[in-house]
């Protein structure tokens, strides 16, 4: 079946679902957070399921020196939130006596409804006071309901565009959305050679050097999930740049070339510093391709990913793409990677969990992206799967890693081929 509904110019739009749905919450989103934000705490005020949830996202570290940490709120009436503000002071208090280091702590809300109760806007507000300018106080929600998990990363970030210093003097590039400190790096050379001096990463890898905002603020996003904190960042005056992602040779070309374009970097210019990265990229990625081109994948609604992967799998990889899911799906942030999918995708947004498995059942793509929670099942039932928060956990962004990002959908396809169930070409 094709659940594809045209627009005139042949954007494929997405078909509405609801119902049943299958994601992990908003926490989930600490685990590269804090690997990011090294002067940062995260302090979920939540439940004994939030802090095993936490846990297992983070593969239990053991850590001398933990920047995360769970305060479990016991079953309280009304009655009983004093004490749950006391007893949330008293640690905050220790952990900022105990730990120097801190310079943001981050409270982060959870959906038990005990916490519910708790105003932690107003307990954030106290401790700043309290505690004075030596560490910052932000609150925000990675609460599991209604969202998905990369909400919390965008929950988070749209918080602290509250605290950027307003500067209208002049041009920045402000890039939008976490990425590891090996791709940061990377970009910021290509940058450099650009001609794009004044460039800023949000989140930095300190939460007390956070970038000024303003009329001159050029965002880009790299990724796809931070509808909330583009908006944010559009009420201060910054303007979005209309890109793809950096997922692959093509997408980090485009990505590239829309803060070039917004900078006035000359098309020569642009060649000369990106020629050789894209070509080596290209042909990096080629070697993948000659084992998935013509393979069906489809994307189960998850990370929010889901649109620049599928571009990636078909512009790229030659993938047949199948059913495309996504959580939620902004058109401001996605339209340049929507234009590039075939016009006939069947796109889906939103999940009602068993009629989109019984599509899949009856199609059985060669390969299916989805959460880890239903993939262990489709396994069992002969599907092969990727698990699509691993695409968050790992450095897929940019030229250098876009045979890595390949190499993530061969792999399952490989396994497959060794234990003697599906043939390479
Ligand atoms: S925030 Fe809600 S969904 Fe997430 S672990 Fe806690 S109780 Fe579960």
């Amino acid at each position: 079946m094709n659940n594809a509904v045209l627009a005139s110019d042949s954007t494929p739009q997405a078909r509405q679902e609801r119902g049943q749905r299958a994601v992990f919450c908003g926490l989930t989103s600490i685990v590269w957070l804090h690997r990011k934000i090294q002067d940062a705490f995260f302090l979920v005020v939540g439940s004994r399921t939030c802090a095993h949830l936490l846990q297992s996202a983070a593969g239990v570290m053991i850590f001398a020196e933990p920047r995360f940490a769970t305060a479990i709120l016991q079953d309280k009436d009304l009655a009983g939130l004093a004490d749950c503000n006391e007893e949330l002071d008293r640690v905050v208090g220790q952990l900022v006596e105990r730990r120097p280091d801190i310079k943001t702590v981050f409270l982060v809300a959870s959906c038990p409804s005990e916490v519910i109760k708790l105003d932690l806007g107003n307990a954030a507000a106290r401790l700043q006071r309290n505690h004075g300018s030596g560490v910052r106080f932000v609150e925000f929600s990675g609460s599991g309901i209604e969202t998905t998990f990369t909400q919390g990363e965008d929950s988070c970030l749209q918080r602290l565009v509250g605290e950027l210093q307003a500067d209208d003097s002049g041009e920045q590039l402000l890039v939008v959305g976490t990425l590891a400190d090996i791709v940061e790096d990377q970009f910021r050379r290509l940058f450099d050679a650009l001609g794009i001096a004044n460039v800023h990463f949000f989140p930095g890898r300190r939460a007390d050097e956070l970038p000024p905002v303003g009329a001159g603020t050029r965002v880009l996003l790299a990724q796809p999930w931070l509808g909330d904190t583009s908006r944010a960042l559009a009420a201060r005056g910054a303007r979005l740049l209309t890109a793809p992602y950096p997922l692959g040779a093509e997408g980090t070309l485009a990505w590239l070339k829309a803060a070039a374009d917004a900078f006035g970097v000359s098309a020569d210019r642009f060649d000369e510093v990106t020629a050789a990265p894209y070509q080596r990229a290209c042909r990096a990625v080629a070697l993948h391709r000659e084992r998935l081109a013509g393979r069906s994948v489809s994307l189960l609604p998850d990370s929010q990913m889901e649109v620049p992967l599928a571009r990636f799998l078909s512009e790229e990889c030659g993938m047949a793409l199948g059913e495309v899911g996504t959580p939620f799906l902004e058109q401001s942030l996605l339209a340049a990677e929507l234009k590039r999918l075939p016009a006939d995708t069947a796109l889906t947004e939103g999940q009602d969990l068993e009629p989109q498995l019984a599509r899949l059942r009856e199609a059985r793509p060669d390969l299916t992206v989805c959460g880890l929670g239903i993939a262990n099942p489709l396994e069992a039932e002969g599907l092969r799967t990727k698990w699509s928060i691993e695409l968050v956990f790992t450095p897929i962004q940019g030229f250098d890693q876009a045979a890595d990002l390949a190499g993530l959908f061969t792999r399952p396809l490989a396994r497959e081929q060794r234990l003697g169930g599906f043939q390479w070409n």
